[in-house]
């Protein structure tokens, strides 16, 4: 369908400084994409293929989406994301075309991040029955497993696959050489709660005096989600209040202004 060729293709503006916490998967990942490009010699002498792929798993709005853009930043590559529905389509045949099309079109991008975000909607347990709606993903499953395991597929293209339920997923897309690590990517501790606002207001000339502790100490059980709203909606607060402040201002000069006329005082030349 139209809506996978429009698929944006081009290297995120996400940096690791972006994202708050998830210290532990920022460094996974760096070794992961890192290593391989810096050491393949060592990879070569212990006969080791690097990784060509991770499945990330963990509660809504915890960063997933921000980490694969900040792993295809870190390596100056291109980022292309689907949605596992998009892939699904009534036609038949069609929906293998889909993931075809998908890979080919990361391979000519290569150096490419190619992003599959709600994996569970089509990667789910094969042959489970259920219908042609079911028969659909149980193919658009085996070509996703043909393209992870062709040579080709291996040029320069890490597959990243996102999911809430990594319970359901079909256990062979995480076989070696496939979808073989599984990182968590949590909710939020109080610390990393600090660190993901910190991380939103990493541009703002904010007040010392923003106890940013504080606010992590009450919103236990927030998403990453949800305290960029948060930070949102402060930075909104804070935008009217400037704007009423400087159209106050503004005012103030034009009742000076006017008042001066009305006295005919005369602006003198200094
Ligand atoms: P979903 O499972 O719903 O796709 P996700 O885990 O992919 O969610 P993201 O899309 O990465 O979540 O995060 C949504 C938004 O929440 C981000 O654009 C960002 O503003 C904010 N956010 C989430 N986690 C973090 C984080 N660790 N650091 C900074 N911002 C975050």
């Amino acid at each position: 369908p139209s809506s996978l060729r429009e698929t944006v293709v081009e290297v995120p503006n996400v940096s690791w400084d972006d994202i708050g916490g998830l210290e532990d998967v920022k460094k996974e990942m760096l070794e992961m994409v890192q290593f391989p490009v810096e050491y393949p010699e060592i990879y070569e002498k212990l006969g080791m293929n690097p990784s060509r792929g991770v499945l990330f798993y963990g509660p809504p709005g915890c960063g997933k989406t921000l980490m694969a853009k900040a792993v295809a930043n870190q390596c100056q590559a291109n980022f292309i994301s689907v949605k596992g529905p998009e892939l699904i389509s009534m036609w038949l045949g069609e929906s293998e075309g889909n993931v075809r099309e998908i890979f080919d079109k990361a391979r000519q991008a290569s150096p490419c991040v190619l992003f599959f975000d709600e994996l569970d909607s089509i990667a789910h347990q094969r042959g489970g029955g259920g219908g042609a709606g079911s028969e659909a993903m149980d193919r658009v499953m085996n070509q996703l497993l043909t393209e992870l395991d062709g040579v080709e597929a291996k040029k320069n293209v890490f597959v990243i696959g996102a999911t809430n339920r990594p319970d359901i997923i079909d256990p062979a897309l995480m076989r070696p050489g496939r979808l073989d690590q599984l990182l968590y990517i949590p909710l939020p501790d109080r610390e990393a709660r600090s660190a993901v606002m910190k991380a939103k207001l990493r541009k703002a000339n904010y007040s010392e005096s923003l106890n940013l502790d504080k606010i992590a100490e009450v919103t236990h059980g927030f998403s990453g989600a949800d305290l960029a709203e948060i930070v949102q909606r402060a930075s909104k607060f804070a935008i009217r209040e400037m704007v009423q402040i400087h159209m106050g201002e503004v005012r103030k000069v034009r009742e000076h202004a006017a008042a001066a006329l009305e006295d005919g005082v005369e602006f003198d030349e200094h």
